[in-house]
């Protein structure tokens, strides 16, 4: 399997996977112009996904699945609220007819090709908001972004993830001194809101397994964090855990506008 990031953070957040046989997308919040390029860049046809994965209807998820599900035909999975959340969505240009979906169940895994996903609750101020696990072989991706706090199925799916895509939204500080008004502050902060880089790191601390290989941190604040900020406290706090960072497992924070590196995702 292989994973590359598109997009990460409030100005658009795409993840592609594939395999030999099969490709998805998870979110697709990067606007159709830029995506078609990165698509050429990757030698990939937009056209040719199986499949695009919905988490929820905020602006910096959705921006160009019309684009996927009309002018390309591709099945948009994502739960039945989630859907109705994009219809009344301004930053969606463009009706979704109801046959151009695939209404999914939390806890409730889909195949598409050679793919399991499985769509789980994530607390978030959307209309509704999911993470999702991704099975191939013996290989388990999992994405959790937007999330408010952890809760017992989060634990759960950071226990038993080989590769994990996790958001560190921000810095506490940063937030608590940065420009952003005090109901900004408060809805991010809130159990409904994202995750700060010390829950990411204590959630990873606490639940991580040594079947864990790779965590790339996501979603990261342009104004309320930074790249090198997240990963020091990352690795402090999971030292301060005994687990050695680059050793027990490699940590890279996702760039926020340009496409990363192709990983591959193997079973060791
Ligand atoms: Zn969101
Ligand atoms: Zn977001």
């Amino acid at each position: 399997m292989k994973f590359v990031s598109l997009g990460s953070g409030s100005s658009g957040n795409c993840y592609f996977l594939c395999t030999a046989q099969t490709s998805i997308l998870i979110d697709a919040g990067v606007g159709a112009r830029t995506m078609r390029r990165y698509f050429r860049d990757l030698g990939m046809q937009m056209g040719g996904l199986d499949a695009v994965f919905i988490t929820h209807d905020h602006a910096d998820h959705i921006k160009a699945v019309a684009t996927f599900a009309n002018e390309f035909n591709i099945p948009l999975y994502t739960t039945e609220k989630v859907y109705h959340g994009i219809t009344r969505n301004y930053a969606v240009s463009g009706r979704i007819a109801p046959e151009k979906m695939r209404f999914l169940q939390k806890t409730v895994g889909v195949t598409v090709g050679d793919l399991t996903v499985t769509p789980f609750e994530v607390p978030h101020d959307s209309t509704d908001c999911v993470g999702y696990r991704v099975e191939h072989g013996g290989i388990t991706f999992c994405l959790i972004t937007d999330v408010g706090h952890a809760t017992p199925t989060i634990e759960q799916e950071v226990a038993r993830a080989n590769y994990l895509v996790l958001e560190a939204n921000h810095d506490e500080d940063m937030l608590n001194m940065g420009p952003y008004p005090a109901y900004l502050k408060g809805r991010i902060k809130s159990d409904k809101g994202h995750l700060s880089n010390k829950s990411a790191a204590t959630l990873l601390a606490k639940h991580a397994t040594p079947a864990l290989h790779h965590v790339w941190l996501c979603h990261l604040s342009e104004e309320n964090n930074h790249p090198e900020l997240a990963r020091k406290t990352v690795e402090s706090i999971l030292q301060s855990y005994g687990i050695q960072p680059g050793t027990d497992f490699k940590i890279e924070i996702l760039k926020r506008k340009t496409p990363s590196e192709v990983y591959e995702l193997n079973e060791n």
